[in-house]
């Protein structure tokens, strides 16, 4: 029962540090990076990293130097993004509520492009470059109504969603660039949802863009970019034999079926897909009690510091990382006084005692940028394992 396969973790290390911290692999970072980059370089796509799942400023710092892009959907995302090293001509802006302070911090940056999603906020756009003298580039974000096949709270391009312009409308939206004299209307922007893992939802998507592209046309209509979005699946079940996300399979799946109008650039936005596989949380067992018909090691994470699996049932991958000892089952749960405050249940451990550390793998995607300071609980930090 000894050769349980698990990450590979500076244990020692972790002695002086305080629990529960965020470890962030940057062996596997850099190994994903520079596969993005090898295969959106073979297939021409630009590729914008979604900040939202991890803005670690360490990491963000690295995803930078790869020379990729940003994806933001907020103003204090945007200033996130050009203070670690993104360059403004590769930051997309994203979101249905845009405020007018953070559309003004977008124009003061000239970044590449506002990703727009109502007329209300094409109008405001307008009027706020206009006072500046400026002309906005402007994607209008398409709800394609394509199932993404996912979670609900993460599936986004359905009609009901909030999210985006619904196709039938998008031929008087586009009319309307006529009068918004502030805009540039540059492409057409879309994102169905997140750890889509049947890669054939993008090849219903691939379909609903050419379509959209057909009709486009016909109305004298010539678009410089398509952009794709994110929510490409990474496999939470075995991160130590699948750390990498299937991004040849992503980008080819997009050269087969998507079919680019000659000049058009292709811009994609992973968030997940890059960051989830490189971060553990580490947690320490504070107690392992003992319940009629099960045991329960408490851990002194909690879902403040990990909210997936109490938000979305998540699962990930639990490792004792300090102990060799025979497997048993555990319900491994946190401090937090909430019932869903339970990372999993019935987890084969290595026998597990107080002091252990565990590792709560493919964590460094919607982790701790989401995390909480609910019952005052101090935000857990991020280190890199150049760090140690
Ligand atoms: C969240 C988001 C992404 C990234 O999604 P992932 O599932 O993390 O790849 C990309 N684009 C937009 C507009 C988003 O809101």
């Amino acid at each position: 029962m000894a050769n349980v396969v698990k990450g590979n973790f500076p244990i020692d290390k972790f002695r002086d540090v305080e629990t529960p911290f965020y470890y962030y692999d940057v062996d596997v970072l850099n190994r994903t990076l520079d596969l993005v980059k090898k295969e959106s370089e073979a297939n021409h796509a630009i590729v914008h990293y979604a900040i939202k799942a991890n803005a670690n400023p360490k990491v963000l710092k690295i995803i930078a130097q790869k020379g990729l892009g940003a994806d933001c959907v907020s103003g204090n995302e945007v200033k996130a993004a050009i203070e670690s090293g993104f360059p403004a001509s590769r930051i997309v802006f994203a979101g249905v509520g845009k405020t007018d302070p953070e559309i003004n911090l977008a124009l003061d940056n000239d970044i590449f492009c506002f990703n727009a999603e109502s007329i209300p906020e094409l109008e405001v756009i307008n009027e706020l470059a206009g006072k500046k003298g400026k002309v906005a580039n402007v994607e209008l974000r398409v709800n394609p109504n394509v199932d993404a096949h996912t979670h609900h709270y993460i599936t986004t391009g359905l009609n009901e969603n909030k999210f985006g312009f619904n196709m039938d409308d998008l031929a008087d939206v586009v009319k309307m660039f006529d009068s918004l004299k502030n805009l540039k209307l540059i492409g057409l922007h879309f994102h169905i949802g997140s750890q889509i893992t049947d890669l054939s939802s993008y090849e219903h998507l691939c379909v609903k863009i050419n379509e959209l592209q057909d009709a486009m046309e016909a109305m004298g209509v010539r678009l410089a970019n398509i952009n794709i979005g994110g929510g490409l699946g990474i496999n939470y079940e075995h991160p130590n034999h699948m750390p990498i996300a299937d991004f040849e399979a992503y980008f080819r799946l997009f050269s087969k079926y998507l079919k680019l109008r000659p000049g058009q650039q292709l811009h994609c936005e992973p968030g997940r897909s890059i960051v989830a596989q490189c971060g553990s949380l580490i947690t320490k067992v504070t107690y392992v009690k003992k319940g009629k018909e099960k045991q329960f090691a408490i851990v002194d994470a909690g879902m403040t510091d990990l909210i997936r699996p109490a938000l979305y049932q998540a699962y990930h991958r639990i490792e004792n990382i300090s102990s060799d000892a025979e497997e048993e089952k555990y319900d491994v749960v946190g401090p937090i006084c909430e019932s869903s405050d339970v990372f999993d249940k019935d987890v084969l451990l290595n026998g597990t005692k107080r002091g252990d550390f565990l590792a709560i793998r493919s964590a460094g995607a919607y982790g701790e940028i989401m995390a909480s300071g609910y019952n005052l609980r101090r935000l857990p930090k991020g280190y890199l394992s150049t760090e140690f």
